[in-house]
């Protein structure tokens, strides 16, 4: 069977809604032709089967049912019952685990929990196993070991192989990968070699029990709307994962799992690239993202001189200033600072909010703060409403108030 999509004519009004959702263009509203000239609704749709994907907007909107779609599940399906379990990359460079790695292993427990099944994580590296203790600790129920000195420096190539290898052997129904530079190069690679999607960035997941389906959803559209993204048919189901969404693992020494050495078979995995060398990127100043306490400014600050104020109470309190967009975007500080959707994601101990209204944009990038402190004149903005603590008024005088209390404590 093939895939079919049909118009029930004597059912269709002509009402346009099924070509207002298609974001292929694929339907038209027609006049009805000569033979179905007696039908009381003088428009109905026409669908270009030559553009159709198929992807069943129609029919989902459709409120008289009058589109009727045949999906042939053979042509894309796999039979899911035979993925079981949730797979984390365990990420490292030069024997230090990325920390996103841990946020994983947290949603990653969870998901698995859910689904009543394990949690593996995956090790690639040159002497490596000495970490995997380490992620047994944070929750894994058994570790992979790939150790190789092929694999002393990350190579998409024997990296994609290896991984490529695993997942084929193993069969786990979700992979996880941080998006980070290392996640965003290889885990493209794999969804196309084992012929599944891949859904990036992520800043949220969730799982239904009963379909077993990964709920992966992401900022889309410039960032205007978030789309949960699914992966019916396919197995696995794998997605990067933004660091800082979720709260890291927490630590329980000692704790049981079973390490497991993956054979390497280096005939089998290609290299195209030679490693030259590794250069470390010193020109970044500052990384927000890592920082205990966060004093951010936004358009309330009116100027650039207002971070000059900021930057006293950050460093007071042994923290780094942060921005909201409006802020960047007036060029009062460089976009490294800048918090949000389309900047770091945060989430320190302490996070100050100084004149900044709280915009979704924003606050994605730091509602797993902590303790949130907003300062702001407007006591009704959604920072103000969601904050921990609130203080309402000019923070031209709310600040250098709090650095001299502070100031004044620590000489007494
Ligand atoms: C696709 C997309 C992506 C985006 N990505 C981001 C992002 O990553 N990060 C981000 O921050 N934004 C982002 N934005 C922009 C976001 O929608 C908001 O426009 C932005 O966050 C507003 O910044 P703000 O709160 O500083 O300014 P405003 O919303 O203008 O708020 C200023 C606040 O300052 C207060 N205020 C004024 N004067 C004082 C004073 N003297 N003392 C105390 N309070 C005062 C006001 O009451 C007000 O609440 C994005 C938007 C889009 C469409």
């Amino acid at each position: 069977m093939l895939n079919s999509i049909k118009v029930l004519n004597d059912k269709c009004v002509g009402c346009g809604i099924c070509s207002s959702v298609c974001s292929f263009g694929a339907i038209s509203i027609d006049e009805r032709p000569e033979n179905h000239k007696n039908h009381k609704n003088f428009k109905f749709a026409v669908i270009d089967l030559n553009i159709c994907a198929y992807c069943g907007a129609c029919n989902q909107a459709c409120k008289f049912n009058a589109i009727e779609l045949k999906k042939d599940v053979s042509l894309y399906g796999v039979d899911k019952s035979l993925y079981r379990g949730v797979l984390i990359y365990a990420e490292q460079r030069h024997g230090e685990i990325a920390n996103v790695v841990y946020e994983l292993l947290n949603i990653g427990k969870r998901l698995a929990n859910k689904l009543n099944t394990i949690l593996s994580t995956v090790l690639i590296g040159d002497n490596i196993k000495f970490k995997a203790q380490e992620l047994i600790n944070r929750g894994a129920d058994k570790v992979y070991v790939c150790d190789s000195p092929i694999f002393v420096e990350f190579q998409d190539d024997p990296y994609t192989g290896i991984l490529t290898q695993l997942i084929e052997r193993e069969n786990p129904e979700i992979v996880l990968i941080g998006a980070t530079n290392i996640g965003r190069s290889f885990a493209s690679r794999i969804a196309a070699r084992i012929y599944t999607g891949l859904t990036a960035d992520c800043t949220s997941l969730e799982v239904d029990p009963e379909t077993r389906n990964l709920q992966q959803t992401r900022p889309a559209f410039g960032g205007n709307i978030m789309a949960t993204i699914l992966t019916p048919y396919h197995r696995p189901q794998m997605a990067t994962v933004r660091h800082k969404v979720f709260k890291e693992a927490k630590i329980k020494e000692g704790k049981n799992g079973e390490i497991v050495d993956f054979k390497v078979d280096v005939q089998t995995l290609i290299n195209r690239t030679k490693f030259l060398g590794f250069v470390k990127d010193d020109s970044v100043i500052v990384n927000i993202s890592d920082a205990d306490i966060i004093v951010a400014g936004g358009r309330g600050l009116r100027k650039a001189d207002g971070f000059k104020l900021l930057k006293e109470l950050a460093d007071l309190l042994g923290g780094t200033v942060g921005a909201s967009r409006a802020a960047v975007d007036s060029e009062w500080i460089s976009y490294s600072y800048q918090i949000g959707q389309t900047g770091k994601i945060v989430a320190p101990k302490i996070y100050i909010a100084c004149g900044i209204s709280g915009q979704i944009q924003h606050t994605v990038g730091m509602n797993l703060s902590d303790i949130i402190v907003a300062i702001n004149k407007d006591s009704s903005c959604p920072m103000m409403q969601s904050a921990t603590y609130a203080l309402e008024g000019d923070l031209y005088e709310i600040i250098p108030n709090i650095i001299k209390e502070i100031k004044l404590s620590r000489c007494q």
